[in-house]
């Protein structure tokens, strides 16, 4: 039986790929990287060495526990899921939303984006904007607070066995953000 916190239905816990979860390169196939020990496959004619953060996989277990998971990627939906098949990570998040299929991102009461960008970079505006908010003239005001809300970002992993910071420590930013949202809700 499902111990997932019940009115957390249509609440969303969001992460990113590339420097939060993984650290991916891509080399030209025939190339020295060819014999790198790293998880490795091929995709159109390069090789892709990718790597998962050490503490992916305890983190995606502990909010998959509590919460819906699913990834949003400025890399397409369809690489990123061959990269966390290949890391093993595949069944831990959910669905994977990319530029390629972002217009499926799914509506939510609240949602919380764990995120190696700065919250005021494009990349985060993008993914906003996937989920329906959109910074404008006319919530210029609270839009700081909305991301301080919504977004919790990460030091980016850029491989190896160092993680200068586990995503797990992350984990109250996550559930403090989340409880906050679905207290609010119950107030409605
Ligand atoms: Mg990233």
């Amino acid at each position: 039986m499902s111990n997932k916190i019940v009115s957390a239905g249509n609440h969303r816990v969001f992460v990113d790929c590339d420097r939060t979860l993984v650290n991916t390169e891509i080399y030209p196939l025939l190339s020295r990287h060819f014999l790198d020990k790293r998880p490795k496959f091929f995709f159109r004619w390069n090789t892709v060495l990718t790597e998962a953060r050490p503490s992916a996989k305890a983190f995606l277990q502990e909010l998959g526990s509590k919460y819906e998971v699913a990834m949003l990627t400025l890399g397409h939906s369809k690489f990123q899921a061959k990269v966390l098949k290949e890391l093993g990570l595949a069944d831990l998040v959910g669905d994977i939303y990319g530029p390629d299929n972002c217009d499926n991102v799914p509506k939510t009461n609240g949602f919380v984006l764990v995120d190696d960008m700065e919250p005021h970079s494009l990349a985060i505006a993008y993914k906003m904007r996937w989920l329906g908010h959109q910074k404008g003239l006319e919530n210029l005001q609270v839009w700081p607070d909305k991301l301080a809300l919504h977004i919790v970002q990460c030091r980016p992993f850029t491989g190896g066995t160092e993680d200068s910071e586990p995503l797990t420590d992350l984990l109250p930013s996550v559930h403090e953000r989340m409880t906050q949202m679905m207290a609010e809700e119950q107030k409605d």
